[in-house]
């Protein structure tokens, strides 16, 4: 099932869990916003739907672009809602959007808040699901959290009184390592470079001479490892290729290996 709009989710964990198998592109950059409108007072604590559609058709309608800007918002009780695809590039600042299709390009989301000094407090669960969405893309998966002015001099977005440097403390504060490295290698190298297993995302992952003929054929890294990232070169390539065979895409067949790197 591909990614779909205007899904609610009640907590981080929740959609994270929900992109485990959509997230297909790369985000070397999480982009942080606050919607300035709507703010607080336009939140009835039910309308999340009614707040994203309204966002969308603006977007759309009155921008003219071709779908809502930002791949989620998070609402004041925390709530996340789907808008755009994360496999497609958002448009959260002009100039910082990698709009090609080569599938690498920014995560970006909207804090529902008037964040400026003086009106709404970015606190509690809605910061907190911010958060925990910077932890998993800046700690777990290495990307770059960038707030809207600095990529601008023209808006304070995500807001005046949401200084950066506190922010990003409070990122690492939440950090555990048993929390996020979840993953191990295998102790012993594999030294066979022919395809001689299946090849997939496990633990502890596979470490061999095959995993670095496959990196090197799928231009990524080669450390031996079949990480997250391998997978995900791995999806890209099926999918760009548009290989149709019977076996889970996330695995390397016999099939695939010869497809990939040839009869080596
Ligand atoms: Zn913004």
């Amino acid at each position: 099932m591909g990614w779909q709009y205007g899904i609610i989710f009640d907590t981080a964990e929740e959609f994270i869990g929900y992109i485990r198998d959509k997230q297909l592109a790369k985000h070397p950059e999480v982009h942080v916003h606050g919607t300035w409108q709507p703010d607080f007072a336009d939140f009835t604590g039910t309308n999340h739907l009614e707040l994203q559609d309204a966002m969308k058709k603006f977007h759309t309608i009155d921008r003219g672009w071709d779908d809502i800007a930002q791949h989620i918002t998070i609402f004041p009780d925390g709530k996340i809602v789907t808008g755009r695809d994360i496999n497609n590039p958002p448009a959260s600042a002009v100039g910082y959007n990698d709009p090609d299709d080569d599938h690498v390009h920014p995560f970006m989301f909207e804090m529902v808040g008037n964040f400026d000094i003086g009106h709404d407090k970015l606190d509690g669960v809605q910061l907190d699901t911010a958060l925990r969405i910077c932890r998993f893309f800046h700690i777990k998966q290495g990307a770059v959290i960038k707030f809207h002015n600095e990529m601008t001099d023209k808006k304070t977005c995500p807001g005046s009184g949401v200084d950066k440097a506190w922010f990003v403390d409070l990122v690492y504060q939440g950090w555990s390592p048993e929390s996020y490295l979840l993953y191990t290698v295998e102790e012993i190298y594999d030294k066979d470079s022919s395809f001689h297993r299946f090849l997939y995302l496990k633990q502890p992952m596979f470490y061999g001479e095959d995993v670095k003929v496959l990196q090197s054929r799928l231009l990524i890294p080669v450390d031996g490892i079949f990480g997250i990232q391998t997978a995900r070169a791995l999806l890209c390539w099926k999918k760009s290729h548009q290989w149709n065979g019977t076996e889970p895409k996330e695995i390397v067949t016999q099939k695939v290996w010869h497809a990939i790197c040839g009869n080596l």
